[in-house]
């Protein structure tokens, strides 16, 4: 059985890029419910005792696991996000020379992860992944997919799920995903 992750921070830290209420509602509520969700398939089933990384890759691409493969990558999706917050201030010097060697600036960095939140259509994720060569890049996920069945490790993620900006931005998307890239992620 898997709990909801504790939050890094206050409800109230990434004020006022995201209002404490998107945070409660987000956290507590989307995020929570699909914690509960897992939990409610796995249950007396094979999935019950593994990790959630190993239940997103047996269940990937499988019609029957569908419901359980969305939530569990939504649950590991949004560990991810919550993790992401302030990344920039601890990426390790490794990383940094990645992002100068793909992107040459972090201006550029930047600019690919909004850009790509803007052109975004429906619901999903804007990544920075590492791929098996160990090159970066800038990926998205449509749904609850994780680029772990894609081959890629993750390093952190913007949602651009409505949810996580609707309440503070409404359609105001590309202002969502400057404020998040600079401000949060400080990227
Ligand atoms: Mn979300």
């Amino acid at each position: 059985m898997f709990e909801l992750m504790k939050l890094p921070f206050k409800e109230n830290a990434l004020v006022p890029v995201i209002s404490e209420n998107t945070v409660q509602f987000h956290y507590g509520k989307h995020h929570q419910a699909y914690v509960d969700k897992v939990n409610e398939l796995i249950a007396g089933t094979e999935f019950q005792d593994m990790a959630l990384e190993e239940i997103i890759e047996r269940t990937f691409d499988k019609p029957e696991y569908q419901v359980l493969y969305n939530n569990a990558g939504q649950v590991f999706n949004h560990n991810v996000y919550w993790n992401s917050i302030g990344i920039g201030d601890r990426l390790d010097s490794s990383v940094k020379d990645k992002i100068a060697e793909v992107f040459e600036t972090r201006d550029a960095l930047r600019e690919k992860l909004v850009d790509e939140a803007v052109k975004f259509f429906g619901s999903g994720w804007i990544w920075l992944v590492e791929g098996s060569g160990g090159k970066l890049s800038v990926l998205a996920t449509r749904n609850g997919d994780t680029p772990l069945v894609l081959g890629y490790k993750p390093i952190f993620n913007m949602d651009v799920w409505e949810h996580a900006y609707y309440l503070d931005y409404q359609n105001r998307k590309k202002d969502y995903a400057e404020a998040f890239v600079r401000q949060l992620l400080k990227i």
